[in-house]
């Protein structure tokens, strides 16, 4: 159907996920009511920018996602209807995550001490190398107790929840509370689930309770899916009909009378541009936002990010000795579809850093704590990761109006998603984990507040 008037114009500031969905769903209007420009300060649409090709000795070309991407079934269900809708193709590995330690002496890695799968598909669980039996009986058995216990817990025991001072108990505080033992939390769980979250145990302990509490409740016994091919395919899918500006790094947004103007800078010629718009969507992570829009600086300077690296390599001196004993799952990765993928966890009890081996003969090492070997070094990408504390979720809560338990004082009111016509998008942009179905939550609430209808 044509507009009826003249369209309206909307910026979208980044092309990750959150930025390109936003950006797809706006300008897919049944209506079209919309004029979409995307702007990006890479030169290359930022979703598939950090991702590697692999060309094999015979002349094939793998694409390697970096990062990883993966998502699961129970949490990710919005990206996963998206993903049907654009006819996306996903396959479900299976993923084994041996566990070793990195020692704070001298930084070598031992050989594994459990040998975790994912949703616990290999039981009893693989027993590793130089681990007698009756050791590792006792060992099973002990975390058996201490894994029931805490998926228990997750379900039965409700963490506290948001006061008005604060947006709810710490995970370090509810693991007190249900009396985790010290060493299952510090040697398993932390090592576990920091690398979903790539970052340090302590910042890991200050998130909200209520976002680990609710991936492990809607994560259990689920499938993981990986995308075929690489999320190229999704950006593919969804760019192809957007007009997006590269090498357009944006340094303010600001509200000016009824419109908003973006400016840029042109990444090559250095010139300095404006532009007005009717709708600004900002899909960037929150220090950009608290950097480029004035009414949003304190607030983002409460919602903390960490950086880190992703390295593809060749260094299979990184990788814990594990024996014959995974031998056979990584020749399975190489001839099949859908394999077995091992994923090794290596934790000095602060930190974490994981190593997939990767089914097309690589390595990829998220936030890497050990040393590699800069000769084998393949690529290397920096990423931004976006954190949770109970203080940052409460922001994030006030500005999206979503589980206010409690009404704010007119005082504490602070700028909400949408004033001005200017919006938020990204996988930081709702209450959860920041993980890519925020992405699509986030983008989708814009949508509909523009009276956009979602086809997924
Ligand atoms: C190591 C790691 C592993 C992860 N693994 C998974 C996983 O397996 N599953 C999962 O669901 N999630 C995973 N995540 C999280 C998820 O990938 C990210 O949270 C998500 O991709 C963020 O998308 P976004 O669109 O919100 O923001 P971004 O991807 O950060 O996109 C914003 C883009 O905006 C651009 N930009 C920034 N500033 C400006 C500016 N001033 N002007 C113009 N452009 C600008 C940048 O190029 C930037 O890339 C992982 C994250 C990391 C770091």
């Amino acid at each position: 159907m044509a507009a009826l008037g003249p369209k309206r114009a909307v910026a979208v500031i980044g092309s990750g996920m959150a930025g390109l969905v936003t950006a797809y769903l706006i300008q897919q209007d049944s209506k079209r009511r919309y004029e979409v420009e995307i702007f990006e300060m890479q030169e290359q649409l930022s979703l598939d920018s950090a991702s590697y090709t692999i060309t094999s000795e015979d002349d094939l070309t793998y694409r390697v996602d970096v990062p990883m991407r993966a998502f699961d079934d129970g949490f990710h269900n919005n990206l996963k209807r998206m993903y049907d809708h654009l006819g996306v193709r996903y396959m479900s590995p299976k993923f084994i995550y041996p566990l070793s330690a990195i020692s704070t002496t001298d930084g070598k890695k031992m050989p594994p001490h459990f040998i975790h799968s994912s949703s616990n598909h290999q039981v009893p669980p693989i027993r590793p190398e130089g681990c007698g039996y009756v050791e590792w009986i006792l060992r099973t058995l002990y975390l058996a107790v201490c894994y029931f216990w805490f998926t228990a817990c997750c379900f039965l025991i409700e963490p506290k929840p948001a006061t008005s001072n604060d947006g709810g108990e710490s995970l370090r505080h509810y693991l007190k509370r249900i009396r985790l033992p010290r060493h299952y939390t510090n040697g398993y769980l932390l090592p576990l689930m920091s690398s979903v979250t790539t970052c340090s145990h302590n910042e890991l302990l200050d998130f909200p309770a209520i976002d680990a509490v609710d991936y492990a409740r809607r994560t259990y016994r689920q499938s993981h899916y990986t995308v075929v091919g690489g999320v190229q395919n999704v950006q593919n899918k969804i760019s192809s009909e957007l007009s997006v500006m590269l090498g357009a790094m944006v340094t303010k947004v600001e509200n000016v009378g009824s419109k908003i103007q973006v400016t840029w800078t042109d990444s090559k010629s250095k010139e300095v541009h404006s532009k007005q718009f009717d709708h600004v969507v900002m899909a960037v992570t929150p220090n950009v936002v608290g950097a480029i829009y004035e009414p949003l600086r304190k607030a983002m300077s409460s919602i903390p990010v960490n950086q880190g690296e992703a390295v593809v390599h060749r260094d299979r001196s990184t990788v814990p000795d594990c024996g014959q004993l995974l031998t056979r799952f990584s020749a399975k990765a190489h001839q099949s579809l859908d394999p077995t993928q091992i994923l090794h966890i290596c934790s000095n009890f602060s930190a974490t850093e994981s190593i997939h081996e990767h089914p097309y003969s690589v390595l990829v090492t998220s936030f890497p704590i050990a040393p590699i070997d800069p000769s084998k070094i393949i690529h290397r990408a920096r990423l931004t990761r976006v954190l949770r504390t109970p203080q940052s979720r409460k922001v994030v809560n006030r500005i999206f109006a979503e589980n206010s338990e409690h009404p704010y004082p007119e005082k504490e009111k602070i700028w909400c998603n949408g004033t001005g016509n200017v919006w938020l998008a990204g996988a930081w942009c709702w209450d959860g984990m920041v993980l890519l179905e925020g992405c699509v939550v986030s983008a989708m609430r814009v949508a509909e507040s523009l009276d956009v209808e979602v086809p997924w």
